[in-house]
């Protein structure tokens, strides 16, 4: 009974048989594309979920890993938008992970002038751009404004409107392409890569047994069998300490062994040395694996509780400022200042 009401609102607008397993779809989506590739054009329909692990070919469009919106219809109105409640979003993932079965990204050199680019919106050229005027203008995919072509971009098109040299242009093939950079792109010149690892040495580190490990995973990084996948010519590191005060650690390979500098003033904090905090791991080795080796025996009766995350973190930040570089942070407890 549902006095003075009608009964029939009472009952939900929406059958709950009738809302679609999420788990169901997840596991028919990976089936569907368990043998067959995704074309990015779109014909078979939308793209795999996010959860599916799929090979995916391009075909104009980025592979979804790249970029994938969050619903696969645009709403037409912006009413319709607010009222589905849905957010459109667009989620870009410039460096995801590829399979190994997928097309490695084309590069794309064009030499001093750079890639090619709408007059007026700045887009880039691509598939959904046309060419017009003998292949003189092409026509953006983004803003309809016609550009002129650049002297050396220029190619004849064939009796169907598409440039002759369509198969050697990545960029007006796939839906991604890396293009080498001109200097209009960058502020200053790519430098080798720095890492700094800042480790933790207070007393729950130690006793834990992370020192321990955390050494021998930093010398398996720098001096494994893997090591010479990442660590190109010019790459640099640096190692810093950190419990109740920072301490920094020149690695100089002139050195018998590294020197340490403590910095005790977590409120002021500054990196006290420049040269000689991130050096060439190959001509330092002998000074860091010494170091590495020495750290775990020198902070054994560490009993500082609280380490300062903060402050290392700022010590970093200035020691690398400079030029840039990675912080690895190896912490054990939660950090309070
Ligand atoms: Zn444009």
């Amino acid at each position: 009974m549902h006095p003075g009401g009608n009964p029939a609102a009472a009952r939900p607008r929406i059958d709950p048989n009738q809302i679609p397993s999420p788990i169901k779809m997840q596991t028919d989506d990976q089936v569907a594309y368990a043998q067959t590739p995704y074309g990015t054009s779109g014909r078979a329909g939308n793209p795999p979920l996010a959860s599916t692990d799929y090979m995916a070919v391009d075909e104009g469009n980025s592979n979804p890993k790249f970029m994938r919106l969050t619903v696969n219809q645009i709403p037409t109105t912006e009413e319709l938008a607010n009222t589905s409640h849905l957010p459109l979003a667009l989620v870009v993932q410039p460096l995801a992970k590829l399979r190994a079965d997928e097309a490695p990204i084309p590069l794309v050199d064009l030499g001093e002038e750079g890639p090619v680019r709408c007059t007026r919106c700045k887009g880039y050229i691509n598939p959904f751009c046309t060419f017009t005027d003998g292949g003189r203008r092409f026509i953006c995919s983004l803003c309809q404004f016609a550009s002129d072509v650049p002297n050396a971009y220029f190619c004849n098109l064939d009796m169907a409107g598409r440039r002759m040299d369509l198969e050697m242009r990545p960029e007006l093939m796939y839906g991604t392409c890396e293009y080498v950079p001109t200097k209009e792109y960058y502020n200053r010149e790519a430098r080798p890569a720095a890492f700094l690892f800042a480790i933790d040495v207070s007393w729950n580190s130690v006793q834990s047994g992370m020192l321990v490990q955390c050494v021998q995973a930093i010398k398996d990084a720098l001096y494994g069998a893997q090591a010479e996948q990442w660590l190109r010519p010019g790459v640099r590191v640096g190692i810093l300490t950190f419990d109740r005060s920072v301490n920094f650690y020149n690695l100089s390979a002139e050195l018998e062994q590294a020197q340490m500098l403590v910095v005790s003033d977590i409120d002021d904090m500054f990196a006290p040395i420049q040269d000689g905090l991130l050096v060439d791991p190959v001509a330092s080795r002998t000074v860091i694996e010494s170091l590495l080796d020495t750290l775990p025996g020198m902070f054994q009766t560490n009993r500082t509780a609280d380490p300062v995350l903060g402050a290392a973190l700022q010590a970093a930040h200035q020691a690398m400022q400079a030029n840039g570089g990675r912080l690895i942070v190896f912490q054990t407890t939660m950090p309070i200042r």
